[in-house]
């Protein structure tokens, strides 16, 4: 419950929903509408499930491109100040249908059902996600970024002082936790890392922490790129981290006896890194996202796991050391600046507790750079995660455990988004994909 982060007489109120592309949509309403909203909602084309980037659509069975209508529910237990506009507040919503159900297009829906159906037995998580974006000032057609590096440079302070004070100020305002941030590897490249909390909430921060850098940046006089890759060859992450826990106990915390993990961590490990074909196309999900996606970035393009291994897709994160009971976190690094976060934790959720549900086992995990060592004895061969939207979406096509979990409608309208967007881009060169994808995330 963040209720004290509400403003205490918003005036007027942001209501923001995060769709299949990744592109956050919002509606603007009278604050006063807020309570009454929270019940009848406000309305929305179903559309919206199926558009892509550019505003194209396509369509799938069950959702009608000019019929019919859902409502928008503001969640006010999730509202929250929007920082720098004292009379905004910012507000997550939930999608329903006119006669008042869930509707299962919905992301957040989903979500909180995967969050729930992992408390029944018993489990719970914490998440996290680094935000990574590209800041430049746009001059014509050009795209100045606002630093050339270094990365983590002490030399960019005097430029980039101001920005973060005010971002961590705004975070605070807003009750965002933050771990840290800094000038990233890529040209103009920025970054903050934000705290762990619950899966729900740490998606709706997603949402509003980069809309408060947009905020920031657009005072500042430059622009906040989030898109999957803007400049040069380094590409903008969002990885997602994910702690699993029973009764107090980090289940992929090293076991006394030896063991890696819990059998039952391991399992859910196990159960996400067999789905991860299929979550490449929710992780990565526009055409350009493939271009970072590459051996070498850092940006977990290899399909395996291991421990400490920003090449692999799955790397297990504080796993070692006095802290590791507390602080031993799955990362999945392939997640990038198009993905939609509930989207994202919500299918790592599922593929993990299809994992735990066959008792899946680990490989052995991965160590060293691939492209660099090859394999040493004993280790699987390393395979890359799909390297085209077309593969991806192939294998989220034929995921059975991702289907079950996130519904007809709501698989097929991810899958028809991915299509389209393959279509529309297929002819489009790379700088041609950067500019289609720069000013929408
Ligand atoms: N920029 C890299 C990516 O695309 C990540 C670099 C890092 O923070 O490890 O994911
Ligand atoms: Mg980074």
């Amino acid at each position: 419950m963040i209720r004290d982060q509400s403003v205490s007489h918003p005036e007027s109120a942001v209501l923001h929903f995060i769709d299949n592309a990744g592109i956050a949509r919002v509606k603007y309403v009278p604050a006063s509408r807020l309570e009454s909203l929270s019940s009848g909602g406000v309305g929305l084309s179903p559309i919206f499930g199926v558009l892509t980037t550019d505003d194209t659509f396509s369509a799938v069975p069950g959702l009608d491109p000019c019929q019919g209508d859902l409502r928008l529910r503001p969640d006010l237990a999730h509202e929250r100040v929007l920082p720098g506009s004292p009379t905004w507040a910012w507000t997550p919503v939930d999608q329903y249908t006119q006669q008042g159900d869930p509707w299962p297009g919905c992301q957040r829906h989903f979500l909180r059902r995967m969050v729930a159906r992992a408390e029944t037995q018993g489990l719970t998580f914490l998440s996290a996600f680094e935000l990574e974006w590209t800041a430049g000032r746009s001059e014509g057609q050009d795209w100045q970024p606002i630093h050339d590096g270094p990365s983590h440079g002490g030399v960019l302070t005097p430029v980039l002082k101001d920005h973060f004070a005010a971002l961590f100020s705004d975070f605070a305002t807003a009750g965002i936790s933050v771990d840290h941030g800094h000038a990233e590897y890529g040209a103009g490249q920025l970054e903050v890392a934000l705290g762990p909390t619950d899966p729900l909430v740490a998606a709706d921060v997603f949402g509003l922490a980069r809309q408060i850098i947009h905020q920031r940046s657009h005072a500042d006089g430059w622009q906040a790129s989030f898109a999957p890759l803007v400049t040069g060859a380094v590409g903008n992450g969002a990885h997602a981290h994910l702690s699993l826990w029973r009764e107090g106990t980090s289940l992929f915390a090293p076991m006394g006896n030896g063991a890696a993990m819990h059998h039952d961590g391991e399992s859910f490990l196990a159960g996400i890194l067999a789905e991860l074909p299929a979550l490449t196309a929710i992780g990565s999900p526009l055409r350009i996202s493939y271009e970072r996606v590459k051996p070498g970035l850092w940006s977990g393009a290899w399909a395996c796991w291991g421990l400490e291994n920003r090449e692999a897709a799955l790397r297990l994160e504080g796993a070692q050391g006095p802290n590791a009971h507390k602080s031993s976190n799955v990362e999945w690094k392939a997640v990038d600046g198009a993905a939609n976060p509930y989207l994202a934790l919500g299918a790592m959720i599922a593929a993990g507790l299809h994992g735990m549900e066959h008792e899946l086992r680990l490989p052995p995990p991965l160590q060293g750079d691939p492209s660099l060592t090859g394999p040493s004895e004993g280790e699987p061969v390393a395979k890359l995660i799909p390297q085209s939207i077309e593969e991806s979406t192939d294998a989220l096509g034929a995921s059975a455990p991702l289907r079950e979990a996130l519904g007809d409608l709501l698989i097929d309208s991810v899958i028809a988004t991915r299509r389209q967007e393959a279509t529309t881009t297929a002819s489009l060169s790379r700088e041609a994909q950067i500019a289609r994808s720069r000013r929408r995330y």
